[in-house]
């Protein structure tokens, strides 16, 4: 390859914006040589180094986007630990048909048995997917809904927060949600029914969460359009997080508020 060929080559890669191209070209080039490949393998091997760069550039920038407070995957949860958990119902959900449908997923259970990490791991195999996902707690949530009902902007955020296509509202249950938080939250499930996904999770019952909000009918509302199209997995077992601390003999039976056993 003459030297003015190769420039052209790199100022096309430059102009198609084919960015993972310059620094692949030669070793690619190299072993095609080696291995006698042909024109069409090679350009395929080519063209696979530059789509898995995007991929790998698309999933950090959705998965900082999403705002998880921690990385989990599926890989790392023990099923053994929760028996309760249906593995394989978990192994469906994460084929991610109920994003696809608009559908959406509640995870119930005490504290500690693994609901935001199950939350967080559908998330990263729906950003794998190509999928916008957005993390927020429902204490973020009210401090976000107070300062942009200050700064007049609800209406801004209700539309930032209908984009995702996967929308996980985590802990639900811990604080309770004034008229101001629960009008919007009514709101965002409208907005988002049969449209969008969302995962909410829980350490309440359905029967309690009339107790989470300040409005009863506001709050059946809001259920009745969120289970609508849902899947409910109730977790019903020991915290993981103080397992070592139970296998270390500190605490035998530990009884903690929302312990649904
Ligand atoms: P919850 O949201 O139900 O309160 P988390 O999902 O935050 O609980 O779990 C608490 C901690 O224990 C996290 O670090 C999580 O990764 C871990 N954990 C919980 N359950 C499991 C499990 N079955 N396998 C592996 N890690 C788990
Ligand atoms: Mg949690």
């Amino acid at each position: 390859m003459s030297d003015l060929v190769y420039a052209r080559v790199q100022s096309h890669f430059a102009r198609l914006k084919l960015n993972r191209l310059p620094d692949c070209l030669d070793p690619i080039a190299e072993e095609a040589t080696k291995r006698q490949a042909t024109y069409i393998e090679f350009l395929d091997h080519l063209l696979s180094a530059e789509i898995a760069a995007r991929l790998e550039r698309d999933i950090a920038m959705k998965t900082k986007l999403a705002h998880f407070p921690v990385i989990k995957t599926l890989d790392g949860f023990d099923f053994a630990f929760q028996p309760s958990i249906d593995e394989r119902q978990i192994r469906e959900l994460a084929t991610l048909r109920f994003v696809n449908h608009g559908e959406n997923l509640l995870l119930l259970g005490p504290p500690g048995t693994g609901k935001t990490h199950l939350a967080i791991a559908l998330g990263m195999l729906a950003i794998s997917q190509g999928v916008s996902v957005y993390f927020l707690t429902v204490a973020d949530l009210l401090d976000i809904v107070h300062r942009d009902a200050k700064e007049d902007r609800l209406g801004h955020r209700l539309q930032a927060f209908c984009r995702p296509k996967l929308f996980i509202l985590d802990e639900m249950g811990y604080f309770p949600l004034d008229r101001l938080a629960a009008q919007f939250l009514f709101q965002l499930v409208s907005r988002r029914y049969q449209k969008t996904s969302l995962i909410i999770t829980s350490n309440k019952s359905y029967g309690e969460w009339g107790e989470i909000f300040a409005d009863q009918v506001l709050a059946s509302a809001i259920l009745d359009r969120v289970l609508h199209h849902s899947t409910t997995i109730n977790i019903r077992g020991q915290s993981y997080r103080l397992r070592e601390k139970r296998q270390a003999g500190i605490f035998h039976d530990l009884t903690l508020p929302g312990k649904e056993e």
